[in-house]
């Protein structure tokens, strides 16, 4: 039996986000290329002896991006926009810079190609964009550069390259539309180009990632499947490990066995079915790649279970690979470097060096037939459950009572919204805001000094409330209708809720990529849930106190606190919401209790929760709207809840929210020209919705003029009193000269719309 060990990729960005530094250091031309591109290798070169000395075998090479991964795709398929080339279509790091960013040290300044989530995850990547007739050739030779790279250090290399399928799937189409696939014919020559020049260099195996087929995929696509294989097949003699992650592929399984390839990966993790039927129906000549550790988690895994599953198929298989179930990027780097955690909760968690030094202990445990070290590995872990960091018996009493709960409104909208309005006494077009006012360097300074017990608490609340005393005059002299506190005490809508819950915990060096040199620290749900006082209502009441105008109270929903951070897997994501739930639910009624008429509870994640394939909609759809209907349930009819949502694709969302049954829903679609709402009128949404009339990612400031036009095409299509008026998003980002003149003119809008009724 043969057995090695290899992940799908390790976190690129640096164990002190080195990346990051000097990714945003070469944008700001304080070094040069060359000092950009000696970070890089020296980066590489780290991540690839530490992986060796945790005793990988096979070192990932392909896994390096300087923004992402399908990026340096399109750069090495020499896919470039037009309105990105420069210099006679040479193509350097400031091409890969233009496209992401839309600027670069050197070249022209142009628009970003567009940028979106990577399958179910917080990483987001650059979508390569097609015409008509696209043609490609291999220009950009960064894999094969690092490739050589590994081999002069010695290294037993595993290329990875993004399959072009997924490509393809994964890209937009500009201009006359047209079938994708008409494009495969021209993509694959580079291909195959690439896999000569990796096969020259005595490369063992080339990973092939194809994770789009996790996804429902239309028959053209599956045939496409066997065209591209079949193509490889017969032009390249590499040995292939197709490459599948993220989701179950039971629907996909006959596609995948009959192709021509010699090795399979498997995100076990995500696999609905067991390994040994899977191994079974897996031609017995293929390499069986596992991936069986937790890419996406920080949890240790219970290599028991493991040894237990995969022994029963070790002897009947030529080759297998433990590994990760995707790459390491969406994990944090190293939980040894975590000071403040508290020990027993640290032993808990495996980041990515511990994930890999969980194969190498895997490994030895199957070649000697001995679990003796697995156990005491996994002896916190089952230690765990008994803990009373994570168990809370009131928490569990509570969940058990809440079981026949079905929360809901006591009155339909239509009735609700008549003793709204009789209580707020709001203009038709109600103006609002988001939440989050401006944040300046002088506020945030505020909350570090607080955090590093700089400041004492006194001081703190006294500075946080004369911010919120400010952001509440500024909005009274701009004129809005419904006012904000402003979210001054957050530094982030998901980790503020988590540190005032309990059953969280957070690290100080738990980074992990988002997007270029973005990169996040998500809260860790360790233990139940509950609130330990009340979060906003101080802050809140004291707001309301300084108008005559209602306050908006301001939360984040269940399912985005869920969304946003690292779950437990000990009990399902359905409790772990409905625990978020209730704790949220005492908020609100706290809330409303002190005399906050308005809440808002924000759900940007409740979509992109949503698993990939169809089949599974209908039981996430269920629980996830129902922890939002919790959040709010008892309330009285006259307090009126309002949730935001971003940037959502509707098209097949509109069932799910209508049943959120929010009495406002804030959305973005100033970008999308108001085209969204064609939507909410063909489903005829029945409650209100405040469409985002300019756009808060962008330092323009609209018209009076474009807003008005905006609206118009807003009434058009919902009852103008149902309709609200508001930016697309909060305003943390922005500054104060900005944020006023915009809500200045947005005002205005509603105003000459009122006065022309
Ligand atoms: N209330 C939050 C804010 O205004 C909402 C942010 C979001 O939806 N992403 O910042
Ligand atoms: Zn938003």
């Amino acid at each position: 039996m043969n057995i090695s060990n290899t992940i799908l990729g390790y976190p690129r960005i640096g164990i002190n986000r080195e990346l990051k530094q000097a990714q945003e250091k070469y944008w700001a031309k304080k070094i040069s290329q060359t000092e950009l591109f000696k970070i890089g290798k020296k980066l590489r070169k780290t991540h690839w002896e530490q992986q060796i000395k945790l005793g990988i075998d096979l070192i990932p090479v392909g896994d390096f991006a300087w923004y992402d991964h399908v990026l340096s795709t399109t750069m090495m398929l020499g896919n470039i926009p037009k309105r990105h080339q420069y210099n006679n279509h040479i193509i350097n790091i400031d091409t890969l810079f233009r496209i992401a960013r839309g600027t670069a040290p050197t070249g022209p300044k142009t628009s970003a190609s567009e940028m979106t989530k990577w399958f179910n995850t917080n990483y987001h990547y650059i979508v390569p964009e097609f015409i008509k007739n696209n043609t490609f050739q291999y220009q950009w030779t960064q894999l094969i550069d690092e490739l050589d790279e590994a081999i002069s250090y010695g290294y037993k290399a595993k290329p990875i390259v993004l399959g072009p399928l997924s490509y393809l799937w994964l890209g937009k189409i500009k201009g006359k539309h047209f079938d994708k696939l008409e494009l495969l014919n021209n993509i694959l020559p580079i291909y195959q180009l690439l896999l000569e020049k990796i096969k020259k260099r005595n490369i063992d195996w080339v990973q092939i990632d194809e994770p789009i087929l996790s996804l429902d995929l239309p028959e053209s696509w599956l045939n496409a499947f066997f065209y591209t294989y079949n193509f490889f097949n017969k032009n390249n003699k590499n040995n292939i490990i197709l490459t599948t992650y993220f989701g179950d592929i039971t629907h996909n399984f006959e596609t995948i066995v009959n192709l021509p390839i010699q090795g399979l990966h498997l995100d076990l993790i995500n696999c609905k079915s067991e390994l040994y039927t899977l191994h079974k129906k897996i031609p017995k000549d293929w390499l069986l790649s596992l991936g069986i550790i937790n890419g996406r988690n920080i949890w240790k895994s219970d290599l028991i279970y493991w040894f237990q599953k995969i022994k029963k198929i070790y002897n009947e298989r030529k080759k297998i690979f433990l590994s990760s179930s995707c790459s390491l990027l969406h994990c944090p780097i190293d939980v040894q470097y975590e000071k403040k955690i508290n020990t027993e909760i640290k032993k808990w968690f495996a980041f990515s060096v511990q994930k890999c030094h969980e194969l190498f202990l895997l490994k030895n445990a199957l070649k000697e037939d001995n679990i003796e070290k697995l156990v005491s590995w996994t002896q916190p872990i089952i230690e765990r459950h008994q803990s009373n960091i994570v168990n809370d018996t009131n928490v569990q009493n509570r969940i058990k009572k809440n079981v026949l709960c079905i929360p809901k409104r006591y009155n339909k909208y239509y009735i609700r919204s008549l003793e709204q309005k009789k209580l707020l006494n709001l203009p038709i077009l109600p103006t609002t805001t988001i939440g989050s006012f401006p944040q300046t360097n002088a506020l945030r300074k505020i909350r570090m000094d607080f955090k590093n017990s700089k400041i004492n608490q006194n001081i703190y609340n006294n500075e946080i409330k004369k911010i919120i005393k400010k952001n509440i005059e500024e909005q009274e002299k701009l004129g809005l209708d419904v006012l904000v506190h402003g979210e001054p005490e957050r530094n982030d809508m998901v980790e503020y809720f988590g540190e005032n819950l309990n059953g969280f915990t957070f690290t100080e060096n738990g980074w992990v990529q988002s997007y270029g040199s973005r990169c996040v620290k998500p809260p860790i749900i360790i233990g139940d849930v509950s609130r330990k006082k009340d979060i906003t209502v101080k802050l809140t009441k004291y707001a309301q106190s300084l108008t005559k105008k209602p306050i908006k109270g301001m939360l984040t929903g269940p399912v985005t606190i869920l969304q946003w951070s690292f779950p437990r897997e000990d009990i399902s994501k359905e409790k772990i919401a409905t625990q978020l739930a209730l704790s949220l639910q005492d908020e609100v009624l706290e809330l409303e209790k002190s005399g906050i008429n308005i809440i808002q509870i924000d759900e940007p994640a409740l979509r992109e929760g949503l698993p990939l394939i169809k089949k599974e909609w209908e039981p996430y759809l269920k629980w996830a709207i129902n922890a939002f209907k919790l959040s709010y349930y008892g309330v009285k009819d006259s307090t009126q809840i309002h949730t935001h949502m971003c940037y959502c694709e509707f098209n097949d969302f509109m069932n799910a929210i209508t049943q959120l049954d929010a009495d406002v829903i804030t959305i973005e679609t100033s970008r999308s020209d108001m085209e969204l709402l064609e939507i909410f009128k063909k489903f005829q949404y029945p409650n209100e919705i405040g469409p985002g009339v300019y756009d808060i990612h962008s330092p323009n400031i609209p018209t009076i003029e474009c807003i008005e036009q905006l609206l118009k095409k807003a009434i058009n299509c919902i009852d103008i009193n149902r309709l609200w008026v508001n930016p697309d998003c909060g305003l943390k980002t922005r500054s104060w000269d900005e944020t006023k003149l915009s809500i200045k003119a947005m005002i205005q809008a509603a105003i000459n719309i009122r006065n022309k009724l």
